[in-house]
């Protein structure tokens, strides 16, 4: 019988023994149902998740709820919304408690001062003129200001069909102020003209992130298996999709057959009592999701499948690593 240790040398099995130990068990949580933009094919607003519940005020409710969480045996939080920066109190509650994560479009600076080491993702959907066309302003310019040289701070750069060709140039500018980046692919949820994968888009996209992975490995946080998973949206002769995916809210989980899943995870609405489907768009069609984190998440969950070969293993245990570094369980 094929075991994890007969398959790998003894650096590899140290690598698995690392992220063995983690046990990550992550939730998300809406901190507010404002942002101060509004991009096209933004999951949030698209599906009306702002209007899904009345936003909790009383910062102590919040404290309360993270307590419980933390009971839970959640060990990971994964702060979204809207835009989290408009509440700093609420982001502060959770970071003196639990290991956070901050998702912001950058344009207000988390205070260094309040928020020592707090990871910080800033989102970008390419190049000045994307992002002026989808985001309405040119944020790179705003959040790469904000946040030069910050040691826990990384771009998660969502490429969308229009960037083909053209990705080099936002990693060398975000290589050039002195930050890590991650790529993850627009899922389009507003149907704008134009920004919808084809396979041959996907193909060379795909091809694209490996040269920029090898070209920039001190910038990149990333994996070619990461890379094949997600263009393809095939693993181990799966398809992802509904029936296949770890990120959807356990209490409110009725699939059946049961897939492989995060435990405990849940997405949380801003009234602290409302969960949300999955850790992305509640009506978005499954089959035309290209969200990263659920793509990784399916990698992770899914590791008896990957004790197959050392091919299999290694691939298994760089998504882990990865998804690790993003959020800063190990160094990056
Ligand atoms: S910055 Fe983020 S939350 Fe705000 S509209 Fe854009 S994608 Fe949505
Ligand atoms: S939209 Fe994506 S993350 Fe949400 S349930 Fe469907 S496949 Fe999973």
């Amino acid at each position: 019988m094929k075991t994890v240790s007969s398959l790998l040398d003894k650096d590899w099995y140290e690598r698995y023994k690392r992220i063995s130990r983690l046990n990550i068990r992550s939730s998300i949580y809406d901190v507010t149902n404002q942002c101060n933009l509004r991009c096209k094919g933004c999951f949030f607003f698209s599906s009306d998740e702002h209007k899904a519940a009345k936003e909790e005020n009383d910062v102590s409710k919040w404290e309360l709820f993270i307590e419980n969480e933390i009971k839970r045996g959640v060990n990971l939080a994964i702060l979204i919304g809207g835009e989290p920066t408009l509440y700093l109190d609420r982001v502060e509650a959770f970071y003196k408690r639990i290991p956070s994560f901050c998702a912001t479009n950058g344009i207000i600076k988390v205070p260094r001062g309040r928020f020592p080491d707090l990871t910080v993702g800033i989102s970008l959907w390419g190049d000045e003129h994307d992002e002026k066309k989808l985001r309405g302003k040119d944020t790179f310019a705003i959040s790469s200001k904000n946040y030069e040289g910050d040691k826990y701070t990384y771009y998660l750069y969502t490429i969308t069909p229009k960037q083909i060709g053209k990705i080099e140039k936002v990693i060398n500018k975000i290589e050039s102020i002195g930050l890590k980046v991650h790529m993850q692919l627009l899922s389009n949820d507003e149907g704008v003209d134009g920004f919808n994968w084809t396979n041959e888009g996907l193909h060379d996209i795909r091809q694209e992130m490996d040269a920029m992975l090898d070209r920039y490995p001190n910038t990149v946080i990333s994996s070619k298996y990461y890379h094949h998973v997600i263009t393809s949206g095939e693993m181990m002769g799966r398809k992802f999709g509904w029936h296949e995916c770890p990120s959807v809210t356990e209490p409110i989980d009725n699939r059946t057959p049961s897939p492989r899943r995060l435990i405990h995870f849940i997405r949380w609405a801003s009234d602290l009592k409302t969960m949300h489907r999955c850790c992305t768009s509640e009506t978005r069609d499954c089959s035309m999701c290209k969200d990263g984190a659920a793509h990784m998440s399916w990698v992770m969950v899914n590791k008896r499948d990957h004790v197959r070969s050392t091919t299999d293993m290694q691939n298994w245990i760089e998504v882990y690593e990865m998804f690790a570094k993003l959020y800063r369980f190990i160094p990056w």
